[in-house]
């Protein structure tokens, strides 16, 4: 039944490949295919690991931690330096990896590597950046304080970076003394594996780091587990709420990122040649599958040469695994969502400037939708207000800049927003009262990168509320601990005379 073309994939645990243990009434391993977006080939098969799988992933990080996190920190970065070189050695292979399962394209893949690579760098540089206060307090007292790890942390990722999103959270979680037990997408679960076997390479003892693969059942194993201790989660909003209440009832840390809506706001003062390709660039890059991509265009007044451009660059773009090629998105349940809304905006009324459904039947196989680029009358669209997650741009002509901020605020969402202008003021004026966590000036796609620390706000995040990456990622992986110290002088200590 599995191929070598077409191998079911194993659970690291303790440093080693293990079969997920056969279980219910048959005794078998249920697993679900996993197929690549170019051409809807089945490529795997991703076992669905249980409770008791997920029992051994934990025991093996509960053990690892009382050698790892007693050591320096300083003794940890240095495997994670030597990961980093590995990383750079093997950065063709981890992004071929990332098209095939993905979709990406070559250029794309790459670039989500070394961004993943910049939060390693961020986590080998932090024995120079932890360093607790200290302080005289009173006359002859001292407080100080230092960071002491969780233990077993659980991180469970979305598909749409399936080495990016992971390197959130695992470089500053084992540099600060945790270990980890990782759930992969199940949509994309190859390209971790590769990455645990570099992790061994660079000298990370067994059972530091473990993956599971699985599903919800996963998950939620992990979360319900005694001794895993805080929890990430990166997905979509609805299932990032409903992680973020699980551990809450279980009293434990937990960071949940979820959807988003980007809006762009284009003012009348911006420059319309760097605009359009920006605008372009946000919403079709990483054929729209991305947390970041800007997805609604705002132009106070009709700006029709800024949307003639952006129609005529929409249109120049074809499908392909090259550089400055759209890729597919990741699967059919995803072409028919995306297309679902197209047809929707239409039937109310809207204009199709660049129509990506025909993508859907002239690629001969695989999971395809176009760019697309819809001129709204009707505010009420769905397409206007829901994360659609493909290349899909909506453009909206609204009258005023308190008309396109109004319908900002008001999306449930918060992750990023971007104003397009030529002036500081009017930037200025947007980004204090834009409503969300990561905002751009002239840039569609406010990526993250290291030190700083990002996180949507509103129903972009839910949980204990501190940013993943930078020092928020340091706050979330460690405890405070203060230390107050009193030294009464030894009246009889002949010795020191
Ligand atoms: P998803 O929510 O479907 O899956 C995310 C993870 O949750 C996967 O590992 C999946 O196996 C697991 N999961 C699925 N059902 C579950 C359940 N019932 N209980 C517990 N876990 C469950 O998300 P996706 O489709 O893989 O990823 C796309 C989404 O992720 C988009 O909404 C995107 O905006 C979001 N995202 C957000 C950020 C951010 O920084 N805010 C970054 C990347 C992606």
């Amino acid at each position: 039944m599995f191929t070598q073309d077409q191998p079911r994939l194993r659970n690291w645990i303790n440093g080693q490949f293990v079969d997920v243990v056969a279980s219910g009434s048959d005794q078998s391993v249920k697993t679900i295919p996993v197929t690549s977006p170019y051409n809807a080939r089945v490529i795997g098969h991703v076992p669905l690991s249980t409770a008791a799988d997920v029992a051994d992933a934990v025991a093996a990080a509960q053990a690892a931690f009382p050698a790892w996190s007693s050591r320096t920190i300083k003794d940890r970065a240095a495997i994670l330096i030597k990961f980093h070189s590995l990383l750079t050695k093997h950065v063709d292979q981890l992004a071929d990896m990332v098209v095939l399962e993905h979709g990406k394209n070559k250029a794309e893949a790459i670039a989500s590597v070394l961004k993943g690579q910049e939060t390693v760098e961020y986590a080998l540089s932090l024995p120079q950046v932890v360093q607790g206060k200290m302080l005289e307090v009173s006359r002859g007292i001292t407080c100080y304080d230092t960071r002491v790890p969780l233990g077993v942390i659980a991180s469970v990722v979305p598909f749409n970076f399936p080495v990016m999103v992971p390197m959130w959270t695992l470089p500053i979680a084992i540099a600060m003394g945790n270990t980890m037990v990782l759930k992969p997408s199940e949509k994309v679960p190859f390209t971790m594996t590769k990455i645990v076997e570099l992790l061994k390479e660079a000298g990370l003892p067994d059972g530091v780091v473990n993956l599971v693969h699985g599903t919800a059942d996963a998950v939620n194993a992990l979360i319900d587990h005694e001794d895993v201790k805080a929890v990430t989660f990166v997905g979509t909003s609805h299932i990032a709420e409903m992680v973020s209440q699980r551990c809450h009832r279980l009293n434990k840390r937990v960071l949940a990122l979820g959807g988003a809506k980007n809006h762009m706001i284009s003012a009348p003062d911006r420059n319309i040649e760097m605009t359009s390709t920006d605008v372009v660039n946000s919403y079709s890059g990483c054929s729209g599958q991305r947390c970041m991509a800007a997805t609604v265009l705002l132009t106070i007044g009709h700006q029709q040469e800024l949307v003639d451009k952006i129609v005529a660059k929409s249109e120049a773009l074809r499908p392909g695994s090259k550089a400055g090629e759209v890729g597919p998105v990741i699967d059919q349940a995803s072409v028919d969502k995306i297309t679902r809304y197209i047809n929707e905006a239409e039937s109310s009324g809207a204009r199709i400037l660049v129509d990506g459904r025909p993508w859907t039947k002239n690629q001969s196989e695989g999971f395809w939708v176009g760019p697309t680029v819809i001129l709204h009358t009707n505010k009420q669209d769905a397409a206007l207000h829901d994360e659609i997650f493909g290349p899909v741009l909506s453009i909206l002509a609204v009258d005023t800049a308190e008309e396109a901020l109004a319908i900002e605020n008001s999306n449930p969402y918060g992750n990023a927003a971007c104003i397009y202008t030529s002036s500081g003021a009017t930037a200025d004026h947007f980004i204090k009262r834009f409503s969300a966590g990561m905002c751009g000036v002239n840039i569609g796609v406010a990526v993250p990168r290291e030190p700083f620390s990002f996180g949507g706000w509103n129903k972009s995040r839910f949980g204990n509320h501190c940013d993943i990456t930078g020092d928020g990622g340091v706050e979330f992986f460690s405890m405070r601990r203060k230390v107050t110290t009193k030294w009464v002088p030894q009246e009889n200590a002949s010795w020191m005379s």
